[in-house]
């Protein structure tokens, strides 16, 4: 047996992959290296990566300055704990956060993923309104088609109907739920949406929602003007705002932060995935100083979280210099590049049998059909024309990395036809 043929076997028999049976019951196709754009598969195809994955690799894989800030952290420290230590690659990272992000947030929280950014979030939310003297707002609202997280309290708040987590209803806490906010702006939705929080004043903590593009419940657009709306409802009644900026995040829409297409600030705000160019998992959360002030006021006098592996050294460092080098690079016409390439590469696929629906925003091109994708085909399909793409649903999407040239996105534009016509 050749050695890739074990290695698949050995995963099937023992390894896990997201939402996936055990033992395992399709082959993952096994990368062994990756390099700029391109995965580079075991049996030496090579692939145009149009996932980034998952929204992380913005600028690419083995990028020098980012290998470069891994290797210099890890040889003064790995790792300590945060209890009672600090260090520069943390105290740096949540400076130029802080300098970053919407106007206000000024205190951030490191988390080790995602799902648990949003967990620390709606525990502020949530001992915020209680050190306010607010017991009764224990609840969440969001919008439909949304997706949070795989945590316990980051699926409340994901789509109800949108069939990843609804093996847990009945187990989770109900949230308050408002219709997907349409991409055109439309004043009756945007009185509903005012309604539905004033008729929550009492026992809503919070709004959570991901700004502009809600990403893993359906790959949604919606018009950046309802931020609008959620920021002066929720301020009338002293709700909280969080804004998940998890995919969003760093570029990835055409602005630094989908919050500045409207030019809103949220009270709380999550970060992660592209955070340190997708080579380390780390994520925060980001408040307001009143969040702060009223969580470090109340009861207990601090927030009630702390994990093992908060702020480490390396990934806070590998953050860093992917930072800097948004900050003195160009990524604005690199996405402006990937945008106008997915515009064009994709506009041939309107009309296509099948095909209910194309739409590009910022470095993100998706496809949406009118049935189910045959997600191993569509994906034989793309790896056929050397591009790596992971559709979900009736949705065939790609955000690739910053640094893709015209070239890999006609090629990423060719691989999702393929995967097109072969479901
Ligand atoms: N929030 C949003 C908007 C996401 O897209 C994701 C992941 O896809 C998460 C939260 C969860 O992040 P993680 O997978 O790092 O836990």
């Amino acid at each position: 047996m050749s050695r890739e043929r074990e290695l698949l076997a050995l995963d099937r028999a023992h390894v896990w992959h997201p939402y996936g049976p055990m033992p395992g019951k399709s082959d993952p196709y096994l990368v062994e290296s990756a390099q700029g754009v391109r995965l580079r598969l075991a049996d030496g195809r090579e692939l145009v990566d149009g996932m980034s994955s998952w929204w992380a690799a913005i600028h690419g894989y083995r990028h020098p300055v980012l290998d470069e800030a891994l290797v210099r952290q890890s040889q003064r420290m790995s790792h300590v704990m945060f209890g009672g230590l600090t260090h520069e690659p943390a105290i740096e990272l949540a400076t130029t956060l802080v300098d970053l992000a919407p106007d206000g947030l000024e205190h951030v929280f490191l988390a080790d993923s995602g799902s648990v950014s949003v967990e620390v979030a709606i525990k502020m939310a949530l001992q915020a309104q209680l050190a306010l003297g607010r017991p009764r707002r224990r609840r969440l609202l969001t919008w439909r088609g949304g997706y949070h997280g795989d945590t316990f309290h980051p699926m409340t708040v994901c789509d109800p109907e949108g069939g990843m987590h609804s093996l847990w209803t009945g187990v989770l806490p109900v949230q308050v739920f408002a219709d997907v906010p349409p991409v055109e702006f439309d004043e009756g939705y945007a009185a509903a949406l005012r309604a539905l929080i004033a008729e929550h004043a009492d026992d809503v903590a919070a709004v959570i929602v991901e700004p502009v593009v809600q990403g893993a419940g359906g790959m949604r657009f919606h018009h950046p003007e309802y931020l609008r709306v959620l920021r002066e409802a929720t301020a009338a009644y002293g709700i909280l705002l969080i804004f998940d900026e998890i995919a969003t995040g760093f570029g990835r829409t055409g602005e630094f932060f989908a919050a500045g297409h409207p030019g809103v600030s949220p009270d709380i705000m999550c970060v992660g995935k592209a955070l340190t160019g997708g080579y380390l998992t780390l994520a925060a959360a980001l408040c307001t100083t009143a969040v702060a002030a009223a969580i470090s006021g109340g009861d207990g006098g601090g927030l009630a979280h702390g994990p093992t592996f908060m702020g480490n050294p390396l990934a806070c460092a590998v953050a860093n210099a992917s930072l800097r080098l948004l900050r003195d690079g160009d990524w604005r016409s690199h996405v402006r590049v990937i945008e106008s390439g997915l515009r064009d590469g994709l506009a041939p696929l309107r009309g296509v049998s099948g095909v209910a629906d194309v739409r590009v925003l910022g470095a993100i091109g998706v496809v949406q059909l009118d049935h189910p994708v045959d997600v191993a085909k569509a994906t034989a399909a793309a790896v056929d024309a050397g591009v790596w793409l992971r559709p979900f649903r009736d949705l065939i999407y790609t955000m690739p990395p910053y640094v893709a040239d015209e070239a890999d996105v006609a090629r990423i534009a060719a691989g999702i036809a393929a995967a097109v016509a072969a479901t």
